[in-house]
């Protein structure tokens, strides 16, 4: 188990140049990325989408086949392309003709997690026409901490 330092270390890790300048105005802003909506089935994610290998984004064949040899559930993906960043495009085989993933009960830890809230952050974003969208909002938390901080520097206890 990660502690909170070694997740953010971690996360830091995974961030473009332009997605750690937009995370450091973030923080400075005091928020946070958010998601809104809902997924509506469309499939656009699992037909393009770029994949990870620990050491970012898969730029070539050569990185893609290394995952595969030592990870053989990856050989379901496809190469389709590469995006302006030069991030290879992948198509996953295990979507069905009408959108669904064919093998849902055993689909990927990111499928369940898409989106992630990093992917602003790691030069990602969603497909076009995507249900989801990102917002960023001062979290609830945070409002409400500040607010009981200013309440307590007021009324301070005797
Ligand atoms: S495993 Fe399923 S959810 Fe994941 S990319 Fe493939 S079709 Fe989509
Ligand atoms: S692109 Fe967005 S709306 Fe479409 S299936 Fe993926 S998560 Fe759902």
């Amino acid at each position: 188990m990660k502690s909170r330092v070694q997740k953010i270390i971690a996360n830091l890790r995974e961030f473009s140049v332009v997605g750690f300048l937009y995370y450091l105005i973030l923080k400075l802003r005091r928020r946070e990325v958010m998601i809104g909506g809902s997924c509506h089935l469309c499939g656009a994610c699992c037909r393009s989408l770029s994949l990870d290998d620990g050491d970012g984004w898969i730029r070539n064949r050569r990185a893609f086949v290394a995952v595969v040899a030592c990870n053989p559930e990856y050989s379901c993906f496809e190469i389709i392309g590469a995006d302006n960043s030069g991030f290879l495009l992948f198509r996953c085989t295990l979507i069905s003709d009408d959108g669904k993933c064919t093998n849902y009960e055993k689909r990927f830890q990111f499928c369940q997690d898409f989106p992630d809230k990093n992917l602003p952050f790691c030069g990602g974003g969603l497909p076009a026409g995507c249900g989801y969208k990102f917002l960023t909002v001062i979290p609830f938390s945070k409002i409400l901490t500040e607010t009981i901080d200013k309440k307590n520097e007021k009324n301070p206890r005797s």
